[in-house]
């Protein structure tokens, strides 16, 4: 399942604008707190642990785990008619601990899904100049 170009037309703003010009280069970059440390995700102006503006962008793997899951079976959009069922997961990042994506597994059926199932990062071009960070198992 390829998520519909008309999901990926939020566009960033200056808070989440690193992590889509990331994913535009295949690059993962999951915003870290420039003060404590502490990866967040999604972004956020400021740090909810230390309050400090500070960040940067480090490049991770892409590699992590099922957290948790879904699977959707009523399109909550008309444009997602076409797409249902689809999961959507929550992936844990083995290298931004405390950062969690909520995103879909392309190459897993339904029943597939399993919590703590290996996942890496596999870029779905949406649409011209939209590059989407969803998963697959990992190889
Ligand atoms: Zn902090």
């Amino acid at each position: 399942m390829a998520l519909s170009e008309e999901l990926a037309r939020i566009g960033p703003n200056a808070t989440t604008r690193p992590f889509w010009e990331a994913c535009l280069r295949r690059e993962l970059r999951i915003q870290r707190c420039g003060s404590c440390g502490r990866f967040r995700h999604p972004p956020l102006p400021g740090c909810p642990h230390c309050g400090s503006a500070e960040s940067e962008w480090p490049l991770v793997s892409g590699r992590g785990r099922i957290h948790s899951f879904t699977i959707v079976h009523h399109p909550a959009l008309p444009f997602l008619a076409e797409a249902v069922p689809y999961n959507v997961v929550v992936v844990s990042l083995d290298d931004a601990p405390g950062a969690r994506m909520i995103s879909n597994l392309l190459d897993a059926e339904p029943g597939e899904l399993r919590i703590d199932l290996p996942v890496e990062v596999w870029w779905d071009e949406a649409g011209p100049d939209v590059v989407l960070p969803c998963f697959r198992r990992a190889r």
